[in-house]
C-alpha cells in the first residue's frame, strides 16, 4: 500500500466506478496486452478475479496457479522466474509464501509486478478491493469505525486494510483478537505515529454495538507451526444472528475469504453481508489497476 497515495487510491476507486458503470468503454482496451498470474500459492478470488479482469479489458493471460507446476519445484530463483516472464507479459501479478518475494521480483523485473498476497504479510490489491467496497456501502471512509476481528497476526488482508485506512481523517479501529493473535508490532506503528485511535479487545460482542464495519478473518492454518495451537484457536469468534442482534442496522460486515467457521451461513442473506459483494468489487478494482500500471509503464 506504501506504493500509492491516497490520491492514486482515491482514482482507482473512481476509475472502478467508471467500469461499473460503462463496462463496455473498457472492453478492448488491453487488447494484445497479457497478464502473467504466478500463483506459487493457493487461490481462488485473486487469482480468478485478476484473470477476469484482464479479459474484461480485452487481454491475455498466462500463469501457473501452484509452484509444483513451475520451475520453482526444480529450484528456480523468484528472480529468474520473474526474469523469464517478463519475456513473454506485459505486466505480472503473483502470490508468494514467503513475506518480500514481490519487492524481490520487482527489482528483477522489466514490467510492473502486483503483490497478489506475500506471506503472512501484505495483500495490497485485497485492500483495494476492501476500499471499493466500503466506499459502495458506506459512501466515504472518514470517521468510520472499523472493526478487524480474527488473525490479525497472521491475516495479511488485515495489514494492508489497516495501512490503508489510517490514512483517512477520523478512521478508528477496534482489533479483536485472542492473545496469540494480536496484530504485530510494525502494523501498529504508523497508528502510533499518527495518532489513530484504536483499541484492542478479545471480546466481539461487547464492542460490536459501536462498529460501522466489521472485517472479519479466517485463523490462517497455514502459518501456524503448531497445529494444536491452531485448533484451539481456530473458533476464536463465529459470528452469529443472534450476536448480530446487537449491532448497527447499516453495519457492514466483510470477508475477505475464504471462510470457514467465522461467519455462519444463515447470516449470507443479511443485507450487511458484504462478502460475495467484495469478491465482485475485487475485479473492478483490479481492472482499474491494471489499466493504471499499463499506462504507466507504457
Ligand atoms: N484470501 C485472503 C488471503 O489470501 C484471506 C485468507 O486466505 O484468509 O490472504
Amino acid at each position: 500500500m506504501a506504493d500509492l497515495s491516497v490520491a492514486e487510491i482515491d482514482d482507482l476507486i473512481v476509475t472502478s466506478q467508471d467500469i461499473i458503470r460503462s463496462p463496455e468503454k473498457y472492453r478492448d482496451i488491453c487488447r494484445y496486452k497479457k497478464l502473467a498470474t504466478l500463483f506459487f500459492e493457493p487461490s481462488t478470488r485473486t487469482r480468478l478475479s485478476f484473470e477476469a479482469a484482464m479479459y474484461e479489458l480485452g487481454g491475455q493471460v498466462l500463469g501457473f496457479s501452484e509452484a509444483s507446476s513451475s520451475s520453482a519445484a526444480k529450484g528456480e530463483s523468484v528472480a529468474d522466474t520473474i526474469r523469464t516472464v517478463c519475456c513473454y507479459a506485459d505486466i505480472i501479478a503473483m502470490r508468494h509464501p514467503k513475506e518480500g518475494a514481490p519487492t524481490v521480483a520487482a527489482t528483477h523485473a522489466s514490467v510492473p509486478i502486483i503483490n497478489g498476497g506475500d506471506g503472512g504479510h501484505n495483500h495490497p490489491t485485497q485492500t483495494l478491493a476492501d476500499l471499493l467496497t466500503i466506499k459502495l456501502e458506506k459512501g466515504h471512509f472518514e470517521g468510520l469505525t472499523v472493526g478487524l476481528c480474527g488473525d490479525l497476526k497472521f491475516g495479511r488482508t488485515v495489514h494492508s486494510l489497516v495501512h490503508a485506512m489510517c490514512r483517512y481523517p477520523g478512521v478508528r479501529f477496534v482489533l479483536i483478537s485472542p492473545e496469540e493473535l494480536k496484530v504485530p508490532s510494525y502494523v501498529k506503528l504508523p497508528l502510533k505515529e499518527g495518532g489513530v485511535p484504536y483499541d484492542q479487545t478479545t471480546d466481539l460482542v461487547s464492542v460490536l454495538p459501536e462498529l460501522d464495519v466489521l472485517y472479519m478473518t479466517r485463523v490462517q492454518r497455514e502459518r501456524f507451526f503448531n497445529e494444536d495451537d491452531y485448533v484451539r484457536l481456530k473458533d476464536s469468534y463465529i459470528l452469529t444472528s443472534e450476536k448480530l442482534t446487537c449491532a448497527k442496522p447499516d453495519l457492514s460486515i466483510m470477508h475477505p475469504l475464504p471462510r470457514v467457521n467465522e461467519i455462519s451461513t444463515e447470516i449470507d442473506p443479511d443485507p450487511r453481508a458484504c462478502y460475495f459483494r467484495q469478491a465482485l468489487n475485487g475485479k473492478y478494482i483490479r481492472m482499474a489497476l491494471i489499466l493504471k500500471l499499463l499506462e504507466e509503464s507504457a
